[in-house]
């Protein structure tokens, strides 16, 4: 069997410092990873992309919530009643599955639609067993997702739950944001953080944790206006869009391409606001290194819906080992937190504007960070000869420029040292690496998707002039240390 791209990434990926399996000194912890020193600075790359679009560019209100909230707010958020997947478990040797996909694989049926007692009456029908120990199976359950944990000793204690998503942070502080946003619609609220899922058996690695980040934007709206005031500066973009009624025909796996123009105009997105997201949503992952060509917008069937949505758009991007894997989720939210909150909470949270009394409707833009990380390790990943080498958009690559001594004497590491410390004066993430010869430092550097190498050798104690080799080529050039900044002019080109 050929080689999984997912287990060649695994290799590197624990070799290079990117990921491993979390408490592997005790066999690991299905569903959660540990990012490495390289792994961690990537990631962080990606949320600063992230923020500079929906903080700095678009102007929303950055929160820090925390990761644990009190019971009462997944009460309000329907969290604790729908948020749950069929569990059944094996009367013999015990083990769990997932009832939905087990049924799903045994019959070859589709399953998103069915509900407990549909999958039981499955299951007895078609004698379904265990798949282990083809011992009998029990009966199906509704397994919450949610973990739980208690705050606080004795009488005093609280049961409180770990956030399965970031969003409920932003809800449940909105007549703070209010103020915060001087009583206007739209604003939009931003969360980066770590979200919590207690997922029945998590075997896909990377894609599918129990613990993971978040990145999400809750925009509160007038529902008396669905339009966005920049809808003009996006309305070019190409989506590549599979909608409900194309997936029911079993259509194009693609979608069809349509500017975010056309795509409102004809109805295929509801409304301008939702189309404006999700091109947004596509503008992200560009920036972040993936073409249009690996990404594609589907729509939500409506059983797989989340409770709280009535239309949700999702950004899938293609894996070679993994399929269509959603990456982001625009769903219309309508006034559903809101009003839960309000029924629950026994406070009114509508606004007032125009004399006119209403709850806010919101839109929401979730992107996960973990499956990007991931996905971005794949489609980076490049063989060219005896290199291996992630070509990643210098943006999100851990480190923008290596700098080396050629050999480790001849005062060539102390001059290596006195460039490598004027770039990080000049805000350049550099690394400095003097344990080996050229040809391993040049590869390790290719093998963490350094996009330039900058050597220092004995030319340069003469004139200042240093050789930058650049990852994509391998081509060399000599540029100048200082003279009209030339070496920062190379670091900072575009890509
Ligand atoms: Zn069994």
């Amino acid at each position: 069997m050929a080689e999984r791209k997912y287990d060649k990434i695994s290799a590197i990926a624990r070799r290079r410092g990117f990921f491993w399996p979390s408490s592997e000194l005790y066999g690991g912890l299905a569903g959660f990873y540990d990012y490495g020193p390289i792994g961690a600075l990537l990631k962080q790359n990606i949320e600063k992309v992230w923020k500079k679009i929906f903080i700095a560019q678009e102007g929303m209100l950055l929160l820090d919530t925390p990761n644990v909230m009190a019971d009462s707010v997944f009460q309000a958020s329907g969290h604790l009643e729908h948020f749950a997947d069929p569990l059944v478990t094996c009367t013999d040797c015990n083990t769990n599955f997932r009832a939905d996909k087990l049924v799903e694989e045994k019959l070859k049926i589709k399953t998103e639609a069915m509900g407990v007692d549909e999958l039981n009456g499955a299951i007895i029908a078609n004698g379904v067993a265990c798949p282990k120990c083809k011992g009998k199976l029990g009966e199906v359950y509704k397994f919450n997702l949610m973990f739980g944990t208690e705050v606080g000793p004795g009488e005093e204690k609280r049961i409180a739950y770990l956030r399965p998503e970031t969003a409920q942070g932003a809800f449940v502080s909105f007549e703070r944001l209010w103020e915060v946003a001087r009583k206007k619609l739209p604003f939009g609220a931003a969360l980066v953080g770590r979200s919590y899922r207690n997922e029945i058996s998590p075997r896909q690695g990377m894609i599918r944790l129990r613990e993971f980040s978040q990145a999400e934007a809750e925009v509160f709206f007038n529902p008396s206006d669905k339009k966005h005031p920049c809808f003009k500066e996006v309305e070019k973009e190409e989506l590549n869009l599979l909608t409900i009624e194309e997936q029911k025909k079993g259509k194009s796996e693609k979608g069809e391409k349509f500017t975010a123009k056309e795509a409102v105009h004809k109805k295929i997105i509801k409304s301008e606001l939702q189309a404006y997201y999700l091109t947004l949503a596509k503008q992200f992952f560009n920036r972040i290194g993936f073409p249009d060509s690996s990404m594609r917008c589907r729509q939500q069937l409506s059983e797989e819906r989340a409770h709280y949505s009535i239309d949700t758009w999702d950004i899938e991007i293609h894996s070679e080992d993994f399929g269509w894997i959603e990456v982001a989720a625009i769903a219309d939210r309508a006034d559903y937190d809101l009003k839960r909150h309000s029924e629950t909470a026994k406070k009114d949270l509508s606004v007032t504007i125009d004399g006119k009394k209403f709850l806010p409707h919101v839109m929401e833009a979730s992107f996960g960070i973990d499956r990007p990380f991931y996905l971005l390790l794949e489609h980076s990943l490049k063989a060219e000869g005896k290199r291996t080498l992630f070509k990643f958009k210098k943006k999100v690559a851990p480190f923008e420029a290596a700098v080396f001594p050629l050999v480790d004497k001849d005062k060539l590491p102390e001059k290596a040292l006195d460039i490598y410390n004027m770039l990080l004066e000049n805000n350049v993430m550099a690394q400095y690496d003097n344990s080996g010869n050229i040809g391993k430092m040049y590869a390790r550097a290719d093998e963490i998707g350094i996009p330039i190498c900058v050597t220092i050798d004995h030319q340069t104690l003469k004139d200042d002039t240093v050789t930058v080799r650049y990852r994509d080529t391998t081509k060399q050039k000599r540029v100048h240390v200082k003279k009209n900044y030339e070496i920062l002019h190379e670091i900072w080109e575009k890509d």
